[in-house]
């Protein structure tokens, strides 16, 4: 099967890079010392800078190790070896200034010209042809739960899909709880209106662990036919379950969310479907680690006879995540994009602490990446032993040098 090339798989990492993302998903794989761990690092994060000036011994032993298996780098300087890295395996990379700021309007304008920033950036380099942003980033939540938002929201998201539309940088923004969703999506439709006109600029997401969200594409679809516009989607499973459920039985109201993972699964390959079948209008950015959607994917291009190289199908894995996915899929010559968090070390810590919670519910995902990294430092170990055989036995054919 194409993702069990390990070789391919894990081709950028070294044997050590490998026994440290091996140790780090066992780990994240048992859940209690996740569970600790995390309310540890939630401690840290908040009263370290109290200690500590710049770094300290936990930061660089322990910390960085973490942070280097799932973030880019400081900078975006720094951050372009890894792009680089990776794009040397036709692997495409988008970057994301992954620290959370303040909750007031001075703070939302500093995110807001942040992700300006990424987008000239990105503008100027072949391997980014996507930037992305969070609406919670640049404005308040409780505006978002509001049927209509506020000047300065509608505003910042229009000062950044303008300059995307300028500089001809995709711009994905990310989907939230479902309480602020209706409002984004609005917004994002009237940017496409405005925005995606020729080529498809903006994109939304949308999270198939709703099961309204193909009638929503359904919807979409029919507007952008009326009022001449193409549709970018960021297609996903949904990263907010246990809080979607939670809030919708303390509210008492029908959860948004499918009633089981086999029904989001069905429905995420049915958007999948959907979205293929209509790609005169539709691009699709399909964010997921799931190798039965993917191959279902690779099947529906194949039967569909559509080009795997086109600017209107690509795939993304996290970084630090899937790497046999990725790659394999790039060695395949399929487009496909990695999401790269960047920022200073402390700062991206409640993104590191979100991926470990994640990863920990998603207990087949990190089992199956345990096994092939294994599969993979095992392969190593026989290829150097062959190695050594061969040179021995010719060292000892040519015989001795008198
Ligand atoms: C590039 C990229 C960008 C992303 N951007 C966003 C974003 O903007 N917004 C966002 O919300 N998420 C985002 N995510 C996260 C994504 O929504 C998923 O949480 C994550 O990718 C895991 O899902 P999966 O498709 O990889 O596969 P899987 O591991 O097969 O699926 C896990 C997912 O299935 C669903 N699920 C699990 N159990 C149940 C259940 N009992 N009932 C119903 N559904 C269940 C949940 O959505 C869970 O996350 C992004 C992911 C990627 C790779």
């Amino acid at each position: 099967m194409l993702f069990d090339n390990t070789k391919i798989g894990f081709d950028l990492k070294s044997d050590f890079e490998l026994k440290r993302a091996l140790f780090l998903f066992k780990v994240i794989s048992n859940s209690t010392i996740t569970k600790i761990g995390t309310s540890l690092l939630k401690l840290y994060s908040s009263i370290w800078f109290l200690f500590f000036k710049q770094y300290d011994i936990f930061s660089a032993i322990f910390l960085e190790q973490i942070y280097r298996q799932f973030c880019a780098g400081l900078d975006h300087k720094t951050s372009m070896k890894t792009v680089n890295k990776l794009f040397s395996k036709n692997v495409y990379s988008y970057l994301h200034y992954s620290v959370e700021g303040g909750k007031n309007d001075a703070s939302f304008d500093i995110h807001c010209q942040s992700v300006i920033n990424s987008i000239e950036f990105a503008s100027t380099k072949k391997n980014l042809p996507f930037t992305v942003f969070k609406p919670t980033a640049i404005g308040r939540i409780t505006e978002y739960e509001k049927s209509d938002v506020n000047q300065s929201i509608y505003n910042r998201f229009d000062r950044i899909c303008k300059i995307a539309f300028e500089k001809n940088i995709k711009i994905l923004i990310d989907a939230e709880e479902s309480w602020v969703q209706d409002s984004i999506d609005n917004l994002v439709e009237m940017m496409m209106k405005k925005y995606n006109k020729e080529n498809t600029i903006v994109f939304n997401t949308v999270q198939m662990y709703r099961h309204d969200r193909l009638d929503y594409l359904k919807t979409l679809l029919e507007s952008a036919k009326k009022n001449n516009f193409k549709i970018g989607v960021k297609l996903v499973r949904g990263a907010y379950i246990e809080k979607e459920n939670k809030r919708a039985k303390s509210l008492k109201y029908e959860s948004p969310i499918c009633v089981s993972k086999q029904a989001t699964d069905a429905n995420f390959d049915k958007g999948v479907d959907y979205i293929l079948s209509n790609l005169n209008v539709f691009s699709l950015f399909c964010g997921t680690h799931n190798e039965e959607s993917l191959y279902k994917i690779i099947d529906s291009i194949k039967y569909k006879r559509l080009e795997k190289k086109s600017n209107k199908i690509w795939l993304a894995q996290l970084y630090g995540m899937s790497d046999h996915i990725t790659f394999n899929l790039a060695n395949e010559n399929f487009n496909v994009i990695k999401y790269l968090p960047w920022g200073p070390i402390h700062q991206v810590l409640p993104y590191l602490i979100r991926r470990a919670e994640e990863n920990t519910s998603v207990k087949g995902q990190t089992s199956r990446e345990l096994s092939l990294i294994r599969n993979e430092i095992s392969r190593r170990k026989k290829v150097k032993k062959t190695g050594l055989h061969l040179k021995k036995k010719k060292a000892r054919k040519s015989g001795p040098h008198l």
